[in-house]
């Protein structure tokens, strides 16, 4: 269809015009009613919008057969180009895309989903706080941001701080500083929602915890709505204090788990939607069924497609295409097997130790606990045989039993142990 709109457009306009505004224009998506274009800077985009629109409009629906709306996107992003241009939302670096609109509700995610409905919909009257948890990229940001940009359109007197724990951090460092603990004060304790995203990353900061303390009960007890993100539940984050614990647990803790097959083939139609574009059922298929991870790849994977498509200039993909896709995607998870030697890498690691001494003979506490660690992920993770374990670690069979037996024990009482065990298996396997 384009290269009939490149004909007909030659015809009607001259040469160096064509050359100029014409020959950039690279066609992303084609719908029923849509068609969608990317050009270089700018420039070229008002030029089409305003010399050539009619021209161009024309000359698609003689091609397309049906009239077309045209949208225009730049390729660079320019930046007196931006649309979005509401100062609270771009103080508050609120992306207008993540709504709840846009989110796709699955078996994985439906409470969370419902309870930040909730809250946005009656703020200060259901749950207070909202503790949202979950993995990377299973959509906590987009629910808490899509609470924020509820209130910017319903409760536009409202007050709103997003903001992350870093930042929060961050910001206190610099007021303290310089002096300006009053203003920081200010700006975090006089809204009427906050909404902050990725409180696991205040666990270690003590000061910033001790601050955020005194926050969270200024907000509370004025009746104002607080939402909190982390990537874990309060009880299993190490070094968070326990009067914070207490209060993240007032209101309902609500979780996102990865999404099922059913959900994964829900959220890619809508992604492709978002593009103006149509995937044959049987591709939206083989992208659910090798991508299982989180949203993101699942983004990530239709992204790739299409820019595979950009590339080789078509608009209908193919399955070949789709696998040439996925397969750089899926070679970038890396494969490397599970072996006994990964695990004491990686439990080395995250104990800080010098490689190879949980393979030593010593036998002080703060590296025997380790191998310990070590030994009951080697049972748990590979199903590997006692006597095998023991001989990974120079010892015998009777002492990884013991060894594997005290962590079991443990574990059930010991929150911060399962948060240790639960990030090693994570990194054990993304290795
Ligand atoms: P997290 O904060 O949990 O790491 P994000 O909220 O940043 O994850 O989500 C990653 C990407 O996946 C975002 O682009 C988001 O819009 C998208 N996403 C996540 N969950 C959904 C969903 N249920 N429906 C639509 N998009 C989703
Ligand atoms: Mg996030």
């Amino acid at each position: 269809i384009w290269k009939q709109v490149l004909n007909e457009l030659a015809q009607e306009i001259s040469s160096v015009s064509f050359d100029t505004w014409i020959k950039p224009i690279r066609p992303i998506a084609l719908t029923e009613t849509h068609i969608r274009l990317a050009v270089p800077g700018s420039l070229n985009k008002n030029m089409l919008m305003t010399k050539f629109r009619s021209l161009l409009e024309s000359c698609i629906e003689l091609a397309a057969g049906h009239p077309c709306e045209i949208e225009v996107i730049c390729d660079t992003p320019d930046s007196s180009d931006k649309e979005n241009t509401d100062p609270i939302r771009e103080q508050n670096f609120l992306n207008p895309k993540y709504s709840f609109e846009s989110f796709v509700v699955g078996n994985n995610n439906n409470l969370a989903h419902a309870a930040s409905l909730a809250v946005a919909e009656s703020p200060s009257q259901k749950y207070n706080p909202l503790f949202i948890y979950g993995g990377s990229g299973l959509g906590k940001t987009h629910l808490l941001q899509a609470i924020g940009n509820y209130f910017l359109k319903n409760y536009p007197d409202k007050k709103i701080l997003y903001t992350t724990s870093e930042k929060f951090t961050y910001e206190l460092v610099i007021a303290i500083r310089e002096k300006t603990n009053q203003d920081f004060r200010n700006k975090h304790r006089t809204v009427d929602l906050l909404l902050m995203d990725d409180i696991q990353f205040l666990a270690t900061k003590e000061l910033a915890q001790e601050e955020f303390f005194h926050t969270f009960n200024t907000l509370f007890e004025a009746g104002k709505q607080i939402v909190l993100t982390s990537d874990r539940l309060p009880s299993e984050t190490p070094h968070l204090a326990d009067r914070l614990k207490g209060r993240f647990q007032m209101g309902l803790l609500a979780d996102i788990q990865p999404p099922d097959y059913e959900t994964r083939l829900a959220i890619l139609r809508s992604k492709i939607e978002e593009e103006y574009f149509t995937f044959d059922e049987e591709i939206v298929e083989y992208v659910a069924n090798n991508i299982k991870s989180n949203v993101r790849d699942l983004e990530g994977a239709v992204k790739r497609i299409l820019a595979y498509a950009g590339i080789e200039r078509t608009n209908t993909i193919s399955m070949e295409l789709a696998q040439k896709a996925l397969k750089e995607i899926l070679s970038t998870l890396p494969q490397r097997d599970i072996t006994i030697g990964v695990i004491i890498d990686e439990v080395e690691k995250y104990f800080r130790l010098p490689s190879g001494s949980l393979v030593t003979k010593r036998r002080s506490n703060d590296i025997a606990y380790p191998r310990h660690i070590a030994m009951y992920l080697a049972r748990e993770v590979l199903d590997e045989s006692y006597p095998r374990i023991g001989e990974e670690f120079h010892r015998d069979h009777s002492t990884v039993m013991t060894a594997v037996k005290k962590i079991r024990q443990n574990l059930s009482g010991d929150t911060e142990l399962n948060a240790t065990i639960r990030e090693l298996v994570e990194n054990i396997k993304k290795n």
